[in-house]
């Protein structure tokens, strides 16, 4: 029994890895030269696995998709991740965040480990093979160095990645070839992305690549309701990107989708509130400059008094109550996400009700689907690797079983 995983990602290993367990004979076959490139990549910021939290919490990442999520949590859940880590030699711990993270903060050599088990347990790895489509007999095309190939196989897991960071190999080029299927693809959008805003040249060259720290943000949506999010971010050429942005990234990005623009405010003095604001700022400024009187009495300096400036017209600075409100609340307007190039992940995919419930494209039986291709997303947090291990694992198994099922059946 032969089972073909095209992407060798989170997703795909992990497809790989149940697939194989199960009693297939897997075949692995990735575009670059090697595996794992964007798994390594997030190495780089120290490789959050999976969040610590409480499952009801952790669930709600998921938003609109929680509930197609939770099922592929409730085999390979956080707990799960960390003890698969640890059957790897990898120990992991929970930082103050309550993330989760390798003792070593590394990607490569949990990767290492996990390849080395993955080749002894039998799964053969087919690099420079990149997936084109179906020829006229359906088997699967590949491009190589050595010219096309074409590859015969009843059961795929395709686990081709989101759009974003497409350098490292997912470059979402299967979104025409699963629309061509009859596939209706969410279009992909960017998430946990940084924002547009449209800085006026002064302040962008004094600026820009510089972190905002210590600072909330405060999101209203469509109801009127406020969110307030701490955290840091960072000033960009164009706009705004990092930590805080990422976390409500997806609800400025609907905003913009559907009115044009989105506002986020502003809190550059979490730790006073406006009364003590407004007293600290309406003591005597005497003969210091407006910039001096900021930061002595508000705290507000560097980058944040260059925000105030930047949003706060003139007559804003004379009023102490109309600029303590301005500094718990400056609003700023972003007019476009950056593109999903950049973005760290991508919202939109193969749509849950195209799939059963073991990943299966219903309408194109044996053809398997999971990781970021499918049509969820989720803040930074360990949340997006840990859905892409679950649903690699449910794709990989649900394929030895269909396989088994159809043996059992006959051919369909
Ligand atoms: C900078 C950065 C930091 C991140 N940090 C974290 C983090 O700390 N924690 C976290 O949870 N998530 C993090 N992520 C997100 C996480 O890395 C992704 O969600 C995850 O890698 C997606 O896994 P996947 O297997 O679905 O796809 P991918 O990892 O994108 O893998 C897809 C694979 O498919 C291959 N492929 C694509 N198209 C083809 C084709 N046509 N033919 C053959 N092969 C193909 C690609 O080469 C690639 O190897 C980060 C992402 C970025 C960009």
């Amino acid at each position: 029994m032969n089972v073909t995983i095209i992407g060798g990602g989170p997703a795909g290993l992990m497809a790989a890895e149940a697939a194989s367990a199960a009693g297939a004979q897997v075949d692995l076959y990735d575009g670059m030269a090697s595996v794992g490139r964007k798994f390594l990549l997030a190495g780089k910021g120290g490789l959050n696995l999976t969040h610590s939290e409480i499952t009801e919490k952790f669930l709600s990442r998921y938003g609109a998709r929680r509930a197609q999520i939770a099922p592929l949590l409730a085999s390979f859940g956080p707990v799960a991740v960390r003890a698969w880590a640890r059957g790897l030699g990898i120990e992991t711990f929970v930082g103050s965040s309550g993330r989760v993270f390798p003792t070593d903060l590394k990607a490569a050599p949990l990767l290492r480990a996990w390849l080395r088990r993955l080749r002894l347990a039998g799964v053969r790895f087919h690099m420079r093979h990149r997936w084109s489509g179906w020829d006229a007999q359906g088997a699967l095309c590949f491009a190589t160095p050595e010219g096309g190939r074409t590859v015969q196989s009843d059961a795929v897991v395709l686990a081709l990645g989101g759009g974003s960071w497409p350098k490292l190999g997912s470059d979402a080029a299967w979104v025409p070839l699963l629309i061509a299927r009859g596939v209706q693809i969410v279009p992909l959008q960017p998430a946990n992305c940084g924002f547009n805003v449209g800085w006026t040249e002064h302040f962008r060259t004094k600026f820009a690549g510089q972190p905002v720290k210590s600072v909330a943000i405060v999101v209203r949506n469509a109801a009127g309701a406020e969110s307030w999010h701490p955290g840091e971010f960072v000033i960009t050429e164009t706009g705004v990107e990092g930590g805080v942005i990422y976390a409500v990234s997806a609800s400025l990005r609907d905003d913009i989708l559907a009115k044009g623009t989105a506002t986020l405010y502003l809190d550059l003095a979490p730790d006073r509130d406006v009364p003590r604001l407004t007293h600290d700022l309406s003591r005597p400024r005497g003969k210091r400059t407006m910039a001096t009187h900021l930061q002595r009495q508000a705290h507000i300096e560097g980058v944040k008094a260059g925000l105030l400036r930047e949003v706060v017209s003139k007559e804003g600075f004379v009023d102490p109550a109309r600029l303590a409100a301005s500094i718990k609340a400056l609003p700023l307007r972003l007019v476009a996400p950056r593109p999903l190039e950049e973005a760290i992940s991508t919202a939109g995919g193969v749509p849950f009700n195209a799939l059963d419930e073991r990943l299966m494209i219903r309408a194109l039986p044996g053809l398997f689907c999971a990781g970021e291709m499918l049509d969820w997303e989720a803040p930074t947090g360990g949340y997006l690797l840990t859905a892409c291990f679950a649903s690699g694992r449910v794709a990989g198994a649900g394929a030895v079983t269909w396989l088994n099922k159809r043996g059992t059946r006959g051919a369909v």
